[in-house]
């Protein structure tokens, strides 16, 4: 079944959750650990992040260093069909066009279709140690709008370079990104809207947030989505704070506020286990009132936070 199907058939508030593939060198046991700590609360889907190759310094013997291209975690479309035959759940890659040129796409979705993956997650992808040529080059979308068209284009058998083929018989069906503490470089809340509906319009099935803190602010954002017509599920991502110097960071990296209540709390733990517990306190006291608001689903970022997920999971599921 499809994510959305899942959702819309999941008779209490569906659980899923996000792993990274695992660092480049490593193999799929950790992967496979994990998911088996978090089965038991019947996660309805499981996505997998995706990764660009990044320029890195490695340090040669003499003393001097080499400019590196490398991409620390590949894998997410093995990954994706081995947790679906492993485990018989639906697995959503992560599609990302920066750093992915529109061939190199193309190919992916060649690849997922024969292994009977149907389900994305399109994204534009963050920028981070991005080659800058990829950033300016024709090969690249701009926009994680323009990698839906290739999606969309894809489904009813038109290739990147304008060619027709033979359609899949299943279509990939895909959500979105959304952001209820804005995106970082969107001028207003009402612009980011717009993409948000954009994407719904263009046939997102659903939205999936950015990690917050503050479930006000993810209830307001509902509002202004419904206010403007975007009517499809818009899926709550929790993450649980397990180090205290995510009170600067997250803020920073990802644009998610820290109430100042929980801030308050995090500057007074003075071991990490304080921190991780107040974290999944945090976490555990969120979803509760998400739930207690009829949130369709709740999506966890497991990243570094799988612990704390599990004891945020056992306590609401
Ligand atoms: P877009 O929708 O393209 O938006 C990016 C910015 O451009 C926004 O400010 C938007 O308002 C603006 N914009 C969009 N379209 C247009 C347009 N046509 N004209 C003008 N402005 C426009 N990153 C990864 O690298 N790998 C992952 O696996 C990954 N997973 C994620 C999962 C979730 C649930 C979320 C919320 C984020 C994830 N990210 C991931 C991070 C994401 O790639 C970044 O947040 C990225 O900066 C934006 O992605 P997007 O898909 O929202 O981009």
């Amino acid at each position: 079944m499809h994510v959305i199907e899942l959702i819309n058939s999941s008779p209490t508030t569906a659980f899923s959750f996000e792993i990274l593939p695992p660092l480049k060198g490593n193999n799929i046991r950790k992967v496979y650990a994990l998911i088996d700590k978090l089965l038991e609360f019947d996660p309805k889907y499981i996505n997998i992040t995706a990764h660009h190759s990044e320029y890195l310094f490695r340090n040669l013997p003499d003393g001097s260093f080499r400019k590196v291209h490398v991409r620390k975690r590949p894998g997410s479309v093995a990954i994706a069909s081995a947790i679906q035959n492993k485990y018989g759940l639906t697995a959503v890659p992560h599609i990302i066009c920066r750093g992915f040129s529109k061939e190199e796409t193309e190919y992916a979705l060649i690849d997922l279709n024969f292994l009977g993956v149907h389900d994305l997650l399109l994204l534009r992808g963050d920028d981070k140690g991005l080659d800058a040529e990829a950033l300016k080059s024709e090969d690249y979308h701009r926009y994680a709008s323009d990698l839906q068209k290739q999606v969309n284009d894809f489904n009813i058998g038109i290739s990147v370079d304008g060619t027709s083929f033979e359609a899949n018989e299943t279509p990939f069906a895909y959500g979105m990104a959304c952001y209820p503490e804005k995106h970082e470089e969107a001028p207003n809340m009402e612009s980011d809207l717009r993409i948000a509906l954009r994407k719904v319009r263009d046939g997102a099935q659903y939205l999936v947030t950015q990690m917050f803190f503050d479930n006000a602010k993810y209830y307001d954002f509902v509002d202004r989505c419904r206010q403007i017509g975007i009517n499809v599920p818009i899926i709550p991502g929790v993450k649980p704070i397990v180090f205290k110097d995510q009170l600067n960071v997250l803020p920073r990296v990802f644009r998610s506020e820290i109430p100042e209540a929980l801030a308050a709390e995090l500057r007074s733990c003075s071991t990490e286990e304080d921190v991780r517990r107040v974290g999944v306190e945090w976490g555990i006291n969120q979803c509760r009132d998400l739930i207690a608001h009829g949130v369709p689903s709740l999506h966890f970022y497991t990243f570094m936070a799988s612990d704390s997920v599990y004891k945020i999971a056992r306590e609401i599921y």
